[in-house]
């Protein structure tokens, strides 16, 4: 293969160059934690690729120069498991690498935040980078809150904290909810400990699973979206902090809706074709609603559900073209006089190289189907 003098395997290496490619600096799947909600290990089987090791220094050098054109984010995966950036050998070296290569003012650079140094924090700030630091309900449920006054006092994180206040980083952070934190009300005494240490931007992630997630996890990880954003209402209530649910509310999704549709109702040339929308099943009855607002006419919607990985996921993120096939061959099934003449997808789905999470490209729709695919 082109470029891989080194020991990774061809769908490994293709696997990174895409990730790079998307701007996303990933340097391999080691952790220093073990959190029980960890979506790597519940992935389906085969999707992402699986490294088992760091990226050595050259390695992330080769990607850099050869693939990276602009850093999006440090720390995150999109075709690979990853792990914990920091606790990656040479990461600060890694960093001190990228800088003269690649802007990384304002970058998203996450971590677990168990094991930031002084150097660290000096680091963020001389390159501006922005870290976000994701606090494991595994952790915090094990505690006695109360007992302790702020939780965060004597813990690393609580460490981490101190040092990014000490530099004047920007920073955030991210909390995955359990179900044990949330309804024994441990979830609201981080908050309060948060806000009190003057955290300004706390962002609850969805907590989500997968059909191979174990049974027991998956009911740790099941609050309904409806409650979590309840919480999140109150608490923005009290406004000491910026506090988001990471799924928009239903008035931002309708709005972001009506700017995707407005955007294709610019393309002439699918405006008297038959259209075939195909959306995440939470979004069927918006997009109706939007279309029929905006008037659009001549159109079907058909429902992707995500069956490969299952679980809670129903975001377009998540959804391969293997879930696309599966629902544009149950719509075949049930409307043979209505042929599409255009199929339009969520962009969400598709990296940069208009691929899935399983590198399987967008245009296998179209080779399959021989109907013209656009991504709004
Ligand atoms: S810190 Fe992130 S990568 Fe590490 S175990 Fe927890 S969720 Fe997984």
């Amino acid at each position: 293969m082109p470029g891989n003098n080194f020991d990774l395997e061809k769908g490994v290496y293709q696997a990174y160059k895409k990730d790079f490619q998307n701007g996303v600096v990933t340097v391999g799947n080691i952790c220093n934690a073990n959190c029980f909600f960890c979506s790597q290990k519940w992935n389906p089987p085969g999707v992402v690729q699986d490294l088992k090791r760091f990226l050595t220094i050259e390695e992330i050098g080769h990607f850099s120069r050869r693939y990276l054109k602009k850093v999006a984010c440090v720390g995150s995966a999109l075709h690979v498991n990853s792990g914990e950036f920091f606790f990656h050998p040479q990461a600060l070296e890694i960093l001190s690498m990228l800088a003269p290569l690649r802007n990384l003012n304002g970058v998203l650079v996450f971590t677990n935040g168990k094991i930031l140094t002084e150097k660290h924090a000096r680091l963020f700030k001389k390159f501006g980078l922005t870290p976000s630091l994701s606090l494991s309900s595994a952790d915090y449920i094990s505690q006695n809150i109360a007992a302790r006054g702020n939780y965060f006092n004597r813990s690393a994180f609580g460490n981490s904290l101190s040092l990014l206040q000490k530099y004047k980083v920007d920073y955030s952070i991210w909390i995955v909810p359990s179900k044990t934190a949330f309804e024994s009300g441990k979830l609201q005494k981080i908050i309060n400990s948060l806000i009190n240490w003057g955290v300004k931007t706390i962002i609850m992630h969805r907590p989500g699973y997968t059909r191979f997630t174990p049974k027991m996890v998956a009911e740790e990880l099941s609050i309904a979206d409806a409650s979590l954003l309840d919480f999140v209402a109150k608490n923005q209530k009290r406004g000491k902090a910026d506090i988001v649910f990471e799924v928009p509310e239903i008035q931002e999704l309708l709005l972001q809706l009506h700017f995707a549709v407005r955007q294709l109702l610019k393309m002439k040339r699918i405006a008297n074709k038959k259209k075939l929308f195909l959306c995440p099943v939470p979004i069927e009855k918006k997009l109706s609603l939007v279309l029929s607002t905006l008037k659009i006419e001549n159109y079907k919607i058909q429902s992707v559900k995500a069956e490969v990985f299952g679980g809670n996921v129903d975001c377009a993120g998540l959804l391969l073209i293997k879930d696309y096939i599966t629902a544009i061959d149950q719509f075949f099934n049930s409307h043979h006089a209505w042929v599409p003449e255009v199929m339009i997808l969520p962009q969400r789905s598709f990296d940069i190289n208009l691929e899935d999470l399983s590198m399987t490209p967008a245009r296998t729709l179209e080779e399959k189907y021989t109907t013209p695919v656009i991504l709004a």
